[in-house]
């Protein structure tokens, strides 16, 4: 038997140096750049391209891939670990190679592409050398995909695609998008779409709108609302079989909910030391911060809440090693994704308290952290949608009880005992003990 919650030697090591990594490398570049993601940034090319050759260089670049898609099959337990120390920067997915959504959509290229497609776009996907985008979500609804309407129509020796997607990340700066579309209206709902390569500079793709978030301060918005008008692909571009959208979509948003997870507890345990610190250096009334009763129970709730969060995603990841199959944690996945955004909002809300008019200032990120909290509530799946899932998965097994009562209750359970020791009862009751 092996339980352990200790990393090996080597392991711990290699985590030491990212940690310092991060802090004098990847932390100082977070200030001057502008959106990571962007490859044509000059100023995040001069700074980011070097750090990302002394990942490589240090093998621990795109640790989510396996060895034969140039990663080092870090498994999900030491990615989490990784991933922790990345969370709390804009900038470290991107310099270890190991960002959203592109760590998905390579997953899927890798799983379904062709070799062409693998070539044009996994390769340099991999390399760092290009960036993508997912076009799943439409405007009239994201949580209900079985009613998406973007359609995709095979014309000789091509797939013609219209409709227009929503919230399209990136899709700014990528060069090519991973596009939903229905290519079986008469099957049933989840065998009714599939999944499709689109390079971004095909003819017929427009940017309705650049919409921004709350939280995120660029000068472009960078969630596009996108119309696809007669835009033709090869037939060579669609992702596994057709009607097979769905299966294709959880290759990568398994993987994706729980790198977003991973990453979040490193944002919850740097809100957690600045708590921390704060607590024990301001004074008032003649008394630190930390000696107040109500601001210890803001540290204490913290740190249990983080270490239950974080026990929860560690678990996951160490079940998803495990068993190689992500149908088979669905539910695991969906309970750190449903408790991701509360985590994250009560930690960095009694951040801002206990910083004051400092915490809640432009002057320290926690207000943006608050914010982020809802965009994790909704990337990749809505919190509630996530909790259905996972009470259904969890209900599933269980069978109803006949009867008025159920038959734990304790007067049935005494009574069966009661009769299985009757003997015992009995001799007892000889001996003139009462039982
Ligand atoms: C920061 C960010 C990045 C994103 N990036 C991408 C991307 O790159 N690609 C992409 O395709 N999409 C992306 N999305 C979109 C995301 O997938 C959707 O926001 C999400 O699926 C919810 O869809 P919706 O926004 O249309 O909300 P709706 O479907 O309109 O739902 C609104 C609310 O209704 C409630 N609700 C809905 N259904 C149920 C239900 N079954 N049970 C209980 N309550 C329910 C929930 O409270 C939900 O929040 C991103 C979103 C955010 C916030």
């Amino acid at each position: 038997m092996s339980w352990g919650f200790e990393s090996e030697p080597e392991v711990a090591a290699e985590l030491e140096w990212v940690e310092e990594f991060v802090r004098d490398e990847i932390e100082p570049v977070d200030l001057v750049v502008e959106h990571a993601w962007n490859p044509r940034d000059p100023v995040r090319n001069a700074l980011i391209k070097p750090l990302q050759e002394k990942v490589k260089e240090r093998r621990l670049w795109a640790c989510h891939l396996g060895p034969e898609l140039g990663g080092e099959g870090y498994g999900q337990l030491r990615l989490a670990l990784l991933n922790e120390k990345l969370g709390r920067t804009h900038s470290g997915p991107v310099v270890f190679g190991c960002q959203a959504p592109d760590s998905g959509n390579a997953e899927i290229l890798a799983h379904y592409g062709t070799d062409h497609l693998k070539k044009a776009y996994l390769e340099p996907l991999i390399a760092g050398d290009i960036v993508s985008s997912f076009s799943m979500t439409e405007p009239h609804g994201g949580s209900d995909p079985t009613g998406f309407r973007t359609t995709a129509v095979l014309d000789g020796d091509e797939w013609v695609i219209n409709g227009e997607k929503w919230f399209s990340s990136h899709a700014l700066f990528a060069e090519f998008l991973i596009v939903m579309a229905v290519t079986e209206p008469d099957a049933e709902p989840h065998r009714s779409m599939s999944m499709f390569v689109v390079p971004a500079d095909t003819p017929g793709i427009e940017r309705v709108r650049d919409t921004s978030v709350w939280g995120h301060e660029e000068p472009v918005g960078t969630h596009q609302y996108l119309r696809y008008t007669d835009v033709r692909i090869p037939a060579e571009n669609i992702l596994g079989e057709r009607g097979e959208g769905f299966a294709v979509a959880q290759t990568r948003l398994g993987g994706g909910r729980i790198h977003h997870a991973m990453r979040t507890v490193g944002l919850v345990t740097a809100a957690f030391e600045m708590m921390k610190r704060r607590a024990v250096s301001r004074t008032s009334k003649g008394r630190r911060l930390a000696d107040q009763q109500l601001v210890q129970a803001m540290i204490a709730d913290t740190w249990i809440e983080l270490t239950q969060f974080r026990l929860l995603v560690l678990q996951t990841a160490w079940r998803i090693d495990r068993y190689q199959d992500y149908r088979k944690v669905r539910a695991d996945i969906a309970a750190v994704k449903a408790a991701m955004p509360k985590v994250l909002a009560d930690a960095a809300g009694r951040a801002i308290q206990i910083h004051g008019s400092l915490g809640i200032s432009k002057e320290l990120p926690f207000g943006k952290w608050v914010l982020e909290s809802y965009h994790m509530g909704l990337a990749d799946g809505a919190t509630e949608v996530h909790k259905v899932n996972l009470a259904q998965a969890l209900l599933r097994s269980t069978q109803p009880d006949d009867g008025l009562f159920p038959p734990y209750i304790l007067p049935t359970r005494r009574a069966e005992s009661r009769e299985r020791y009757a003997e015992v009862l009995a001799a007892a009751a000889d001996d003139g003990e009462t039982p």
